[in-house]
Order: C-alpha cells, then structure tokens, then sequence
C-alpha cells in the first residue's frame, strides 16, 4: 500500500486554537502556537481542560484551515495538545504543518497509538489510563503531575521506563496548594534526576 499523502481536506474537532509562549518544561518561553484537539478518555479528576473531553462538542476543522492559522502567527512552533490527541490520526496535521517548515511537537498521556511525526513529545503520564509501552521510547521529556503525596512514587515508576537522556519534570497541579510545592522541592532536592515544572503561562495570567 502507498503512504499516505496528507491531504488539505483532512479535518479534526477543534475546541481552540491561540499563540501564546510555551509555558511548561523544556520549551518553556517560546512563542507557540497551540491547537487543543477534542477528545479524552483519560479522565483525570483535576483536569482543568473538561471541556475537550467530549470530541463531537466542537467543530471540525481543515488541516489547510489550521496550517494557514499557525503560519499566519509567525510562531515558532505547533504544539497539539488536548483533550488527548493521540484519539486521531495525526498523520495529516503534522504532515501539513511540517511540510510548510514548522516544527510540531506534541503533548501527550500517551494512552493511544503514536501516529504522526513530531520534532519534540512531551509524555505525561496519567495514573487513570498510562501510557502505552511503546511510547515512553518516543518521549523526548517526561512530565508528570504532582496532584499528591502518592503521586511521587507513580513518577518514579514512568522515570525508569524512558531513556535516561531526557529530562524529568515534575509538575504542581495548579490547586495541590503550598504544602505540596514545598513538598515537591524537597523532593526534587533529595533526587536530582528530576527538576521542576511551573506552568508559567498561568503565573504570567496568559494563554
Ligand atoms: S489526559 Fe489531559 S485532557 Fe485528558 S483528562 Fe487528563 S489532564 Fe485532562
């Protein structure tokens, strides 16, 4: 069978789209532009994005519609978010994206199978639905959310499972409170493997 050609016509549930700066991990201060794909059977209690869960609740879009939006920003890269998006087949968006020189990268639970190529994968995994073996040999960083106490042990247990080249966050959830950040700076003290992640785009009240 011939590989697929991505095609202009492809489309997929957009719940927004916005340039903004990259706010977490590595990447963290550069200009972004950010498509949240509809769509998550993850689940996650603290979830602060609910509203992509459900997919079919919001419009589909063309990848020329969304190739000429993130050009149009001047923006120095494309991260799809979610939601999961790894519930779709990337294969056209990223393919479109890269085709006019922008680089994607990706955020994911990585609870679906890869599809897509990407410069840059963020792996955040979730205890609800964790990741897919496969995936922890494709993350270029790990992100793990700090909702609890519980949770450190769960980080370590993602840690050995992706390669020792690539950074580890570990990141507050946004209401876990001054106790649990001191608590995760301790920690991070005590085990240097890891280092923090601030969702500075909330610090700074942006995007
Ligand atoms: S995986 Fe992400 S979008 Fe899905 S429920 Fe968890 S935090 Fe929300």
């Amino acid at each position: 069978m011939p590989p697929s050609i991505p095609t202009a016509q492809a489309t997929y549930p957009i719940v927004e789209t916005f340039h903004s700066i990259q706010g977490e991990g590595a990447w963290m201060g550069m200009s972004a532009w950010f498509v949240r794909l509809g769509g998550c059977d993850v689940r996650c209690p603290w979830c602060d994005t609910k509203e992509s869960w459900n997919g079919q609740r919001h419009p589909q879009r063309t990848v020329a519609d969304l190739t000429a939006e993130a050009l149009d920003t001047g923006a120095a890269i494309a991260i799809v978010t979610g939601g999961e998006p790894l519930m779709h087949d990337l294969t056209e968006l990223t393919g479109a994206l890269r085709g006019r020189g922008v680089p994607v990268h990706l955020e994911t639970s990585g609870a679906h199978p890869l599809t897509g190529t990407f410069s840059w994968i963020t792996l955040s995994p979730k205890t609800y639905r964790p990741p897919r073996t496969e995936l922890y040999g494709h993350a270029s960083e790990l992100k793990v959310v700090i909702a609890g106490a519980s949770d450190f042990l769960w980080a370590e247990t993602q840690a050995e499972q992706v390669s020792p080249e690539i950074p580890c966050y570990l990141q507050p959830e946004w209401h876990g409170g001054e106790a649990l950040r001191h608590q995760m700076v301790e920690y991070i003290l005590r085990h240097p493997r890891w280092r923090l992640s601030l969702q500075t785009h909330k610090l700074l009240g942006v995007r």
